[in-house]
């Protein structure tokens, strides 16, 4: 059982969905927890939730494509929690379209939230972790896919391929500060981002019989790995492309 007492744990888009769900996980382990998001209200019921494990649990007010606010996030952060022990890079929109339709806005909004959001977020976590001189956690959540692709997925496909870079490089750059990278890729999830698709029965249809498990996730599901990649114990675990799908990408 991961026992993650004492440790600050940050994941950003912790209000709702997988980040919530690894939030919990990671408060359930005995970690404090800061939920950086944009949706107060979703944040503070979240911190209500997790602090119902008896542990500390922070809200801030944070988007992460903002610089300034991200190094305000961590401030309050290691003031209020203490010395930061892990990230969870998770924050994520999505906006699909043929290519022939995209619009280069519509392409930023969904780079600057997914690529430049996680840069920010893991580059500020980076610096306390070598400033602090303590080894540490990061964790960039992509998707699954960042492997294959997908039909209207350019602009979030492209971005989660981006973090696939992000990570690696993070892993092999700062294994010598004993801060390790892993990168978290889901896979069909039951979340108020996938809520357009979950209503379209062909699409599920054809998602669900493509996944040997023959269902989509929930955000329960992701619990346990958050927790797990924090744990400082695991000082060999770096540069890992973590699934979580069900088999679809090997199917
Ligand atoms: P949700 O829509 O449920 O959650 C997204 C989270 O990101 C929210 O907490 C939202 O909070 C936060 N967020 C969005 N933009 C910003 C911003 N600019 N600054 C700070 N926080 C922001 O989605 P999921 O739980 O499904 O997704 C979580 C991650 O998992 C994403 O990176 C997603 O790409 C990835 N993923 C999801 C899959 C799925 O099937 N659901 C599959 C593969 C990967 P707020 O709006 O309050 O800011």
């Amino acid at each position: 059982m991961t026992d993650l007492t004492g440790l600050t744990a940050v994941v950003t888009g912790g209000n709702s969905g997988i980040g919530r769900a690894m939030a919990v996980g990671m408060a359930k382990a005995g970690a404090d927890v800061a939920i950086w998001a944009r949706d107060e209200k979703r944040s503070a019921e979240t911190v209500a939730e997790i602090t119902g494990y008896g542990v500390r649990a922070l809200a801030v007010g944070c988007d992460v494509t903002d610089e300034d606010a991200v190094a305000a996030a961590m401030e309050q952060t290691v003031t209020e929690l203490g010395p930061l022990g892990c990230l969870v890079a998770n924050a994520g929109v999505t906006d699909g379209a043929p290519i022939t339709e995209m619009t280069l806005d519509r392409w930023h909004r969904v780079l600057r939230t997914n690529l430049d959001g996680a840069f920010l977020s893991t580059r500020e976590a980076a610096r306390r972790f070598v400033a602090q001189d303590s080894g540490g956690s990061i964790v960039v959540v992509s998707s699954t896919v960042s492997r294959y692709g997908g039909t209207g997925l350019a602009a979030y496909s492209a971005s989660k391929t981006g973090l696939l870079g992000l990570g690696r490089t993070l892993a092999v750059e700062l294994a010598r500060y004993r801060v390790r990278c892993n990168i978290l890729l889901p896979g069909w999830t039951r979340t108020p981002m996938t809520e357009t698709l979950q209503a379209d029965d062909r699409f599920m249809a054809a998602t669900t019989a493509r996944t040997p498990v023959r269902r989509w996730g929930i955000p329960e599901e992701f619990h346990e790995v958050a927790a797990f990649l924090a744990d400082p114990a695991l000082t060999f675990h770096t540069g890992n492309e973590v699934v979580v799908d069900g088999g679809y990408s090997v199917f």
